[in-house]
This record gives structure tokens, sequence and C-alpha cells, in this order.
């Protein structure tokens, strides 16, 4: 296993030094060798949402942002949701979607860093960016393995690393992708209303040793959120294993009839 993704990480590098250099977002050539396959001005354009979200899943709403309300969604005031807060970079659109894309579906893993930036910008819009552990959304290990690589884990180790750097309050976070895993494969939630997305997930999750989370103040990282059936299936599953809380942050928040939403 190690050998093979070696490998990979040897034949992404050589891929940017053999094909010149052409951002994959814009198709504009990039100056000079880059692990990245997008150019600066593509990945600037990534801008975080800055409009209404509601103050605990972070569902985007519509309204004036400069109201500056605590508000809640349907949701949240139902209490569907066991996680504490989650809160996403941007919609699920434009470059931002195509990065993801490039990230997931072409394996551009490096890309994994500079989202890993957004992700950690995205932290700080929590109302309590402090956590012990830093947990990817978990693959069941077979989608894992022919994908090659878990996007969330990725997108997790970026985030860690990126905290690190920076003097923050969460600096040197763990990350830790053994603790929650994936033990029933669940069909793609896409074309699923919102009470079959959470049925299908519903103890897709367990987490093998409990002592690991116990008490723990956890923060979820995946890619994409859409319903939020599967973090707070995933959040479920470390709450009872005794986890302290569990926040979630992602990259974009899709709407649940984006096609591509898997
Ligand atoms: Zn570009
Ligand atoms: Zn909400």
């Amino acid at each position: 296993m190690a050998r093979i993704q070696a490998s990979r990480v040897v034949w992404d590098s050589l891929f940017t030094l053999v094909f010149p250099a052409s951002c994959r977002v814009c198709q504009s050539a990039i100056e000079g060798f880059t692990p990245v396959p997008v150019c600066p001005a593509c990945l600037r354009a990534a801008r975080p949402y800055a409009g209404l979200e509601c103050a605990g899943c972070g569902l985007f709403l519509r309204g004036n942002a400069a109201l500056q309300e605590t508000l809640y969604c349907g949701l949240c005031l139902q209490g569907a949701f066991v996680f504490e807060q989650a809160r996403s970079f941007g919609r699920y659109e434009g470059v931002l979607r195509s990065l993801i894309h490039h990230l997931k579906y072409d394996g551009f893993r490096p890309l994994a860093r500079p989202l890993g930036k957004l992700l950690a910008h995205t932290v700080q819009r929590l109302d309590a960016p402090v956590f012990d552990l830093v947990l990817p959304v978990p693959l069941h290990s077979k989608r894992q393995r022919r994908r090659g690589f878990n996007q969330a884990a990725l997108l997790a180790a970026a985030l860690s690393a990126e905290l690190s750097a920076e003097t923050s309050p969460v600096s040197g976070i763990r990350v830790r992708t053994e603790d929650c895993v994936r033990v029933r494969d669940t069909r793609p939630q896409t074309g699923l209303r919102a009470a079959e997305r959470r049925k299908n997930v519903d103890g897709a999750f367990e987490v093998p040793r409990p002592e690991r989370v116990q008490s723990r103040r956890l923060l979820l990282v995946d890619d994409v959120i859409t319903t939020g059936a599967t973090v707070n299936a995933c959040a479920q599953a470390l709450l009872d294993a005794g986890a302290g809380r569990v926040s979630v942050v992602t990259l974009a928040r899709a709407h649940p009839e984006d096609a591509d939403v898997l």
C-alpha cells in the first residue's frame, strides 16, 4: 500500500515535469514548474462565502448578511444534527467545484495543500475553533481502494499542517484517519431525499477504539456537505463512542440536486 502511494507521488510530480503546465481550470499557461496544475489566479478566484449562514449547521441562507443576526435553519431548530457546528468555505460551484473535481476524480493530490488553506480559513468561522483531533470523514475501504485515496484524509492532513504552521489556538493538532471507519458501503447520496439520505448512512460509521476519542474535541473534515446526513451519522458514531464534541468543516456546500455530489 505504502509503495503504491509512493509511486503515485512520483507519478504526480513527473506528470508536472513531463507535460507543459497549463491551468486545468482556465487553460492558461503556468510559468515555471508547479506541483499544482492550477494557476495562481484561479486559486485566488475561490472566494469564501460571505452571506448569511445558519449558526448551527452553516446552511447558506438568503437575506442580508449585514444584519449580523444569529439565525438557525429549520433543521437545526428541530435538533436534527448532533454535531456542534458546521461551516463550509464556499458554494459548490465555479472554481471551487472544479478544484474539488481535480483533487477527487482526477487525482491531483497536490491540490490538497491550497485547499487546506481554504479550510484553515473556514475553521476560524466556528465559534470555538479549538480541537484535540482532526478526523476525515472516512470512505469505505472498498471505495478507497478503487480511488486510491480518501480526499477527505488529504484535506484533513493539509488543514492540520496549515494550522500547525500558523500561530493558532489549534496548532499542532493531530490527524487520525483510523479513529472513525465506514463499516457499510453506502450507495451514493445523489438523487436521494433528505430522509432517505439519513437512512442510507445510518449506522454506516464505527469507532474501533472509543478510548481514543473519549471526551475529545473533534473536527470532522470533508470536501462537500449537502444535507449534512453523512457528517451527522459520522458525528453520531463519535459521540456514541464518548467524544466531547464534534464540529465540522467542509470546502463546499452543495445543493441536494447537484448531480455530481457523491
Ligand atoms: Zn487558471
Ligand atoms: Zn442549520
